[in-house]
């Protein structure tokens, strides 16, 4: 038997680190759309957990640009700085079913042994963490805390010391399969790919994949739409709503701008903020990303006209 469905929750989850640019407003109206094509809720959550990396001011300014092109969230915007005791509980969860354990590497450890072993395998900048930690501190002071990739199938629970001579179940078994509405059949193995991820960080901060996955849960989002920057994260994310016993939500990965370097348009290639007193010019910009074209003279004629146009394009 099935489950019911749940109703609709969608959101866009900005980071604070300044204004909205053409890339950010993508994914926002691509939230709002499905949100709408579908019936749903639209909700907005504040991702400011990477304090030092925040700008004040800029939710504030990113509410407004949002305001401006007619995205209005249906509830007042979540904070993650104001989360941190959920995040502290879900790690505690984790921690009892064995599935987090301290860490105490540096940057610099982890480089080292992995250059050891003859595998220094970076991956977009990120070393593979080798595992180091999980044998236990060897007397080290903790640092961080780290998820436990391998063996975290539904109903298992993997003793961490017993469990680290085990052979691995099978290839298959390690690898996370999982559908985007727009990119398709994706995998990952996350062990050999990413390795035990950071959950919570050195300098004391929570990590991005846990507060997302958390928060997700929390807000009951059904459905995560966003850049497919992000779409590498899914893997890791599935990997913890699971451990944690939490729904699974729905995923579309939308395309991306892309800045003066062929990269994600971010600050540091170029991306301007979005100059919303023109919303029209910056709803069409969007769109055209999308895969919309639409003429329109007020933006609430526009987006009327895009939310069919979206549900044609992405069918629930
Ligand atoms: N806060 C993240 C970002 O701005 C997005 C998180 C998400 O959508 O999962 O890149």
């Amino acid at each position: 038997m099935g489950e019911e469905p749940r109703a609709y929750i969608g959101r866009f989850a900005p980071s604070p680190t300044g204004p909205l640019h053409a890339g950010s407003l993508v994914a926002a109206l691509a939230s709002w759309l499905d949100a709408r094509a579908q019936g749903g809720q639209w909700l907005v959550r504040i991702e400011d957990i990477d304090t030092p990396r925040c700008v004040p001011g800029a939710d504030a300014l990113i509410l407004q640009q949002l305001a401006a092109c007619g995205l209005r969230p249906d509830a007042p915007p979540l904070y993650q700085s104001q989360r941190s005791s959920h995040y502290q509980a879900a790690l505690d969860q984790l921690i009892a079913a064995q599935l987090a354990y301290p860490c105490a590497c540096t940057r610099q450890d982890i480089a080292r042994t992995l250059e050891s072993r003859g595998m220094p395998r970076p991956r977009h900048g990120e070393l593979v963490y080798p595992g180091t930690c999980r044998h236990g501190l060897q007397g080290r002071p903790a640092r961080a805390w780290r998820f436990l990739t391998e063996n975290t199938k539904p109903n298992r629970r993997p003793a961490l010391i017993a469990r680290s001579q085990a052979a691995p179940d099978s290839v298959a078994d390690q690898i996370l399969h999982w559908q985007d509405r727009r990119l398709g059949a994706q995998q990952q193995d996350v062990a050999q790919e990413v390795g035990d991820f950071v959950l919570k960080r050195a300098d004391g901060l929570w990590a991005y994949q846990l507060a997302v996955v958390v928060d997700d849960g929390a807000q009951g989002i059904t459905d995560i739409v966003r850049g497919e920057d992000l779409a590498d994260n899914t893997a890791r994310q599935i990997l913890l709503q699971r451990a944690l016993g939490l729904p699974l939500p729905r995923y579309l990965h939308t395309p991306l701008v892309l800045g003066v370097n062929g990269e994600k348009l971010s600050k540091q290639n170029g991306a301007q903020p979005l100059d919303t007193h023109a919303p029209l010019v910056c709803l069409g910009a969007a769109g055209r990303v999308l895969g919309l074209q639409i003429a329109a003279a007020s933006t609430g004629d526009w987006l009327a006209h895009a939310v069919p146009q979206w549900a044609a394009l992405y069918p629930a």
